[in-house]
């Protein structure tokens, strides 16, 4: 048993209450928070943890999305429009996938040294599952389906299983299976419906990406637009093979994060709410691809939780340049609430997301915080936490510090 006390604790709670000079008392979970004196005098036999005195305590930060496969990626692909960007991508994928171990490594330790205590890792291929069971962070590791030909189903799903199963394998605390749908244009309904019973059957949060771009919608809307030409290519007289609507529906029963949604109109995304769904916000990809800025400031807060997408759309994994970043995005929004949001976005929601007991200072909590250094006041606290944090001083994962 611990006790750690700061200047200040950024509970992330529902409220974002703020103590000033508080206490924790943790072992894996949070156990009690009050004043540095009372907790002493309550746990005697605890080990007190003495920080600078200009210390803030906060939740670890959660970064739902992100792909670890394409972290080699600098200047290889094209930005600006997401056709052109997914070309590219297909275009040098073996040449980023090569050779990634290095890049990935250094994108783990960029997520520790951020602060970063749980990430979401959409994954294709499986060969990173490794690297990710070595660190320390916890790591929702999820399998990715997608295939849009009627007559390659079997084999795509036998593929998925053999990855799923291989996750299964390695499963602990840290690392938990989850599953991945690619999109609603590339994955086949009955992929994705198998897919989702055993979702459904183990209790496995499940992950896509949903309306990212304007072809997307033309495409599932009325089959027209850039996604033609490009399916077409592979497949003559190609068809839609998901309505939005449908799509959705197909995840009823499974706790899901909706990736991007930045053309989703507003009944997605009230049915994304009303099955218990979340919308997971990438400001920076969505940006490089040219696919729209998400209204956030017009949909229900708690609902949103924040993801930097993979290297492959993003220039840093570090959730506190993405937050920094989607602050000069959403502009129109009072820079002091949005902090507040987007500091919940990147903890208690992601938590919500992801069905994890953690993500706030809350008695009954994981252990999972982080400790940054800043003179501040409460009142600007949370924007001036978002706009020096590059990196944290200390992290703490079910209450052991790593
Ligand atoms: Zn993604």
């Amino acid at each position: 048993m611990k006790i750690i006390s700061a200047k200040y604790i950024l509970t992330c709670n529902e409220e974002f209450e703020i103590l000033e000079n508080h206490a924790i008392c943790f072992d894996e979970k949070i156990i009690d928070i009050d004043t540095l004196n009372s907790l002493k005098q309550k746990y005697k036999e605890a080990e007190f943890i003495e920080l600078p005195k200009n210390s803030v305590i906060l939740p670890g930060l959660i970064n739902t999305h992100l792909h670890l496969e394409f972290s080699a990626n600098k200047t290889s692909l094209n930005y600006g429009s997401f056709l052109p960007w997914l070309n590219s991508v297909i275009e040098k994928r073996d040449e980023l996938l090569k050779n990634s171990t290095e890049h990935i490594k250094r994108a783990l330790k960029t997520l520790q040294k951020s602060g970063v205590t749980t990430f979401g890792a959409i994954s294709s291929f499986g060969e990173e599952i490794e690297l990710c069971k070595k660190s320390p962070l916890r790591t929702y590791f999820f399998v990715e389906i997608l295939g849009s030909r009627p007559d390659a189903v079997d084999l795509l799903f036998e593929d998925f299983k053999h990855r799923l199963r291989a996750c299964e394998d390695l499963e602990d605390e840290r690392l938990i299976p989850a599953i991945s749908i690619h999109s609603p244009y590339s994955t086949h309904p009955i992929l994705a419906k198998n897919a989702l019973d055993i979702a459904r059957k183990f209790g496995y949060v499940v992950s896509t990406h949903f309306m990212e771009s304007k072809a997307e919608r033309e495409w599932l809307d009325s089959g027209s637009g850039e996604f033609c030409e490009f399916f077409n290519n592979f497949n003559p007289n190609s068809k839609p093979i998901n309505s939005p609507l449908d799509f959705i529906e197909l995840f009823s029963g499974c706790k899901t994060l909706f990736t991007h949604c930045t053309q989703a109109k507003k009944s997605e995304i009230e049915k994304i709410k009303s099955q218990n769904g979340s919308i997971t916000h990438c400001a920076v990809s969505n940006r490089l691809l040219g696919v729209g800025r998400l209204k956030i400031e017009e949909i229900d807060e708690s609902i949103l939780n924040l993801g930097t997408d993979g290297l492959s759309s993003n220039i840093s994994l570090n959730l506190w340049d993405e937050m920094r970043m989607a602050l000069m995005l959403h502009n129109d929004i009072d820079l002091n609430e949005l902090s507040k949001k987007l500091l919940k976005m990147a903890t208690i929601n992601g938590a919500k997301a992801l069905n994890l007991e953690a993500g706030e200072i809350s008695k009954g909590k994981f252990a999972d915080f982080i400790v940054c250094e800043l003179d501040s006041s409460v009142e600007n606290l949370a924007q001036n936490l978002i706009l020096q944090t590059k990196f944290v001083k200390e992290s703490y994962i079910k209450g052991e510090r790593c």
